[in-house]
C-alpha cells in the first residue's frame, strides 16, 4: 500500500461495538482469564497487552503505522522525541562505547552528547555538517553508533544519508537518523541504509501542537533491545497521546505537501527580498546540497532558515513585528513559527559553537505553516520593512 493508504488504514483491531475511529484504551492493566493466561503473557508464548507500561493497543497502533511508513521492521512509540533519544543510547550502548555524530543536532540531543552519557563513559565526536568527509577519521574500535539528523536544525544543511550508510556498513557500526524534519513522507532513511530512524512525534507528527510524542523504527533486533529498556524503566507514551498522533498521521501526506509547497514558494520570494542576505531551503537551487536533497527527499519540507541584514538588533526588531507568525520555540505546527536561534534555542551555545553549527546572530529559523502563503508573506514582508526603519 502507498504512504497515504498506509497512513489512514493502519488501525488496532476493532471492538465488539465495529466503531469506525479506533476508542482510546486508557487503562493502565489488563486482565486475565486464569494463571495460565497471565504465565503465557508474561513468557512472551502470547503477544498480549498485560500493562500499558509495557504496551497497549494505541502506542502498539502507532508504532506499527510509523515502522510501515518508514519500511521498518518494527518501532517503537515513546513519550517524547527525547525519551526516544536517550532510550536508543542506553539500550544499545555500554560504558567505553563512543559515538561519532554530527554537530548540528537538536539541542537536548547534544546535551545528552555532552553532558549526560559521558557519565557512563560514553563519549561523543562531532564532525560538521559542512565537512562530511571528515567524519571517518573520528571512527575508532570503539565507535558503536553514527548519529545525524538531516535536513539539519536551523541551517538546513543537507547529509548524504546513503554515503553515511555505507560508512557504517564498512565500518559495522550503527546508523541512527532523527528523521523529524523529514517524516517519513518525504525521506525514508531506512530505504537509504540507515539501521534506525528517530522522531519528535510532538513535530509534523502531531502537527498542530497539542502532544509530545517519540518513536523508533528500524530493525526489529534493535527496537526489541529499545523496547525492553523502554519497558523497564517507563518513559512510556499515555495512550491519549498515542491516539492522537495516530489520528494525526492520517493527514501527514497532505500537510507535508502542503508545507513543502508553502515553504518552497517563501524561500523563493525570500530569495528576491534585499533585507534578507541569504535563504536556506534543501529545494532552492541555490542551496549548495541540493541534488543530494532532491536525492533523498521527495520534497524539501516545511522549515527553512534566513540571514537577515543588520544582525542581532534587526533580527529581534523582525522577530517583534510579526503579527500572524507566532514566536515558539515548537516547529511542524499548522500555524506559522518563528525563532532568532542567537536569543533563543542556542542562546547557552559560545560563540564559536554557534558558529561550528551555522548561527549567526541574523539567523531566522522558520517553521512555515498551513496558512495562505499570501497571508505568510505578507506578515514577513511588513516585519523585515519595520525591522530596517
Ligand atoms: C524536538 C526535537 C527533538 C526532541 O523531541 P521532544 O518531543 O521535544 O522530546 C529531537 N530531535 C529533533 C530534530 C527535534 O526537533
Amino acid at each position: 500500500m502507498k504512504p497515504e493508504t498506509i497512513a489512514i488504514h493502519t488501525q488496532a483491531q476493532r471492538t465488539q461495538y465495529k466503531e469506525s475511529a479506533v476508542p482510546v484504551y486508557l487503562t493502565s492493566g489488563f486482565v486475565f482469564d486464569d494463571t495460565e493466561d497471565m504465565r503465557t503473557a508474561f513468557t512472551e508464548e502470547q503477544q498480549r497487552n498485560i500493562y500499558s507500561r509495557f504496551s497497549n493497543p494505541n502506542t502498539s497502533e502507532l508504532a506499527e503505522k510509523v515502522a510501515l511508513l518508514e519500511g521498518a521492521e518494527s518501532g517503537l512509540a515513546l513519550s517524547t522525541g527525547m525519551a526516544a533519544v536517550f532510550s536508543t543510547f542506553a539500550a544499545l550502548l555500554e560504558s567505553g562505547d563512543h559515538i561519532v555524530a554530527c554537530r548540528s543536532v537538536f539541542g537536548s540531543t547534544h546535551t545528552v552528547f555532552s553532558n549526560i552519557l559521558p557519565r557512563w563513559n560514553i563519549h561523543t565526536s562531532y564532525f560538521s555538517a559542512d565537512t562530511p568527509e571528515l567524519a571517518e577519521q573520528l571512527i575508532t574500535p570503539a565507535t558503536k553508533i553514527l548519529y545525524l539528523e538531516t535536513p539539519t536544525n536551523p541551517a538546513c544543511d543537507i547529509l548524504d544519508i546513503a554515503y553515511f550508510a555505507q560508512l557504517a556498513e564498512a565500518h559495522g557500526i550503527l546508523l541512527v537518523v532523527d528523521n523529524c524534519f523529514a517524516t517519513p513522507i518525504l525521506q525514508q532513511p531506512i530505504t537509504h541504509g540507515a539501521h534506525l530512524v528517530i522522531h519528535s512525534a510532538t513535530k509534523y507528527i502531531d502537527g498542530q501542537g497539542r502532544s509530545l510524542g517519540g518513536l523508533v523504527a528500524g530493525r526489529a533486533d534493535l527496537i526489541r533491545k529499545i523496547y525492553v529498556f523502554a519497558r523497564n524503566t517507563g518513559p512510556s507514551l499515555s495512550p491519549f497521546n498515542a491516539w492522537l498522533l495516530s489520528k494525526s498521521i492520517e493527514t501527514l501526506p497532505l500537510r507535508m505537501q502542503k508545507h513543502s509547497e508553502n515553504a518552497e514558494q517563501l524561500a523563493s520570494w525570500l530569495e528576491q527580498q534585499e533585507q534578507v542576505e541569504q535563504v536556506n531551503y534543501p529545494f532552492l537551487d541555490s542551496h549548495p546540497s541540493f541534488e543530494i536533497a532532491r536525492k533523498q527527499m521527495s520534497s524539501g519540507g516545511g522549515m527553512l532558515s534566513f540571514e537577515i541584514k543588520g544582525g542581532i538588533e534587526c533580527g529581534s526588531k523582525f522577530i517583534n513585528s510579526l503579527q500572524l507568525c507566532l514566536r515558539s520555540a515548537n516547529l511542524g505546527d499548522a500555524r506559522s513559527i518563528v525563532t532568532h536561534p542567537a536569543s533563543s534555542t542556542h542562546s547557552k551555545l559560545s560563540a564559536a559553537e554557534k558558529a561550528e553549527v551555522g548561527i549567526t546572530d541574523g539567523l531566522i529559523r522558520f517553521s512555515v505553516g498551513l496558512e495562505h502563503i499570501d497571508d505568510i508573506v505578507n506578515d514577513i514582508s511588513h516585519a523585515l520593512q519595520r525591522a530596517q526603519a
